[in-house]
């Protein structure tokens, strides 16, 4: 096997891996840069990409995070792309409302280590933990060599019984091993991360002593997240308000055991922003099909101090017309890096002229050193390759027998191992 890391060495984002092996092709992930959302990246140099080669037999995407699928849309329509089935249904769920979705014509289903014959390749996905659901990690076996993908994962999640399962029982004789370094940078070596239900306990708390509407702004993907804000709600006794786009989301998963339209406390709102987006695409069924859990702007004030309500910052407009914001608070539970950005000064300035105060509750979606470790350990690779981190040289710090490497060259497996 060969391997050429086009993006992802040295930054978080923009991962995109092609491995080669009898001349046959597989690309893991196909990722927007992170600070570059919205800006024309260009796809990375991999034939097949731009014009039919049938030597790249398929694009495995890791999980619904724009940072490992957000180029997929520049693909060719016919490129067979490996993603789990429910990943799919909340990247076309969320393109009804968002740009940037993605919808594929040609798709490989994977499935909870069932594995997958490519050409000469092996692929075996690994269900893992992480911020967006369906998320996988992945053996790659060719030419009787073998690399294990870690693509992002964490233990603290509401699916963390996953990473200790895997480390119990790893995948033997790992040659290669990719693993995200996220949290390099970012946290101290010691630090432990809440788990969901930590943060359930800590949200109860919030709502029990806010006096006014409880705004909380995080991702309408981070689904173990969206449960932990619902559980928090119906222990506390308000509702919760969802935005018509998550409601989608949640009931695109097919999972009847997570909130969504029909349980208790669960009403949806449409604000202006996807109202448009509603009328401009014609998805009036859409929007009917909601009816019977709808709440409206005149009655959020009423009901302002008994809910829960998912705030994005295109919805202030709608927050002031509708006279609710008395006594509010707002639970930032996303990244803290995001909200520092230039682009939310509006909605830092917004907060301030209205005197809403903003409190955090997060946890991350990617792993602590310490659980790092674990899986480095229990793999024992015999080369471990730093990726989707921006701190890559601290990797040889922690772990045995790491290889630095740099975007767009290729390297043999067996070269570097025993050569
Ligand atoms: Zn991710």
């Amino acid at each position: 096997m060969r391997v050429c890391i086009h993006r992802g060495t040295h930054e978080i984002g923009g991962t995109c891996i092609e491995i080669e092996a009898q001349k046959k092709r597989i690309v893991l992930d196909i990722g927007l840069p992170l600070e570059s959302e919205f800006s024309d990246i260009p796809l990375p140099p991999v034939p097949g990409f731009k014009e039919v080669d049938s030597s790249l037999l398929g694009v495995f995407i890791s999980h619904p995070h724009l940072d490992h699928y957000g180029l997929a849309p520049k693909l060719l329509q016919e490129t067979p792309v490996l993603i789990g089935s429910a990943a799919l249904r909340i990247l076309k769920a969320g393109s009804q409302f968002i740009p940037g979705g993605a919808d594929f014509n040609n798709t490989i289903e994977i499935n909870n280590r069932t594995p997958i014959m490519l050409g000469p390749f092996t692929l075996t996905p690994y269900l893992v933990d992480h911020s967006a659901y369906d998320a996988y990690g992945l053996l790659v076996e060719a030419d009787g060599q073998r690399l294990y993908y870690s693509g992002d994962f964490r233990g603290h999640g509401r699916k963390g019984k996953l990473l200790d399962s895997f480390v119990s029982h790893p995948p033997k004789d790992i040659d290669v091993l990719l693993m995200e370094g996220s949290t390099f940078g970012r946290s101290g070596i010691d630090d432990k991360y809440p788990s969901e239900s930590d943060l359930e306990n800590k949200f109860l708390e919030m709502f029990r002593g806010i006096k006014g509407m409880s705004l909380i702004w995080c991702s309408g993907q981070n689904i173990d997240r969206l449960v932990t804000v619902y559980r928090a709600c119906r222990h506390s006794g308000r509702q919760f308000i969802a935005d018509m786009y998550t409601a989608c989301v949640l009931q695109s998963i097919e999972n009847q055991r997570l909130p969504q339209p029909g349980w208790k406390g669960f009403r949806v709102y449409l604000p202006w922003f996807q109202k448009q987006t509603i009328i401009r695409k014609e998805l009036f069924d859409l929007a009917r099909s909601f009816a019977p859990w709808r709440i409206y702007p005149e009655q959020i004030k009423e009901e302002a101090n008994k809910s829960v309500m998912l705030f994005r910052p295109s919805m202030k407009t709608d927050l002031e017309k509708a006279d609710c914001l008395e006594d509010a608070t707002l639970i930032y539970s996303m990244w803290s890096g995001y909200l520092e950005r230039d682009q939310y000064r509006p909605l830092r300035d917004w907060l301030d002229e209205k005197s809403i105060p903003l409190v955090h509750c997060h946890t991350s979606g990617h792993a602590p050193i310490s659980d790092l470790k674990r899986l480095a350990n229990a793999l024992a690779p015999k080369m471990l390759v730093p990726i989707h981190s921006f701190e890559p040289a601290q990797f040889p710090d922690h772990f045995e027998n790491v290889v630095l490497k740099d975007d767009g060259h290729w390297w043999e497996l067996t070269a570097v191992c025993h050569g």
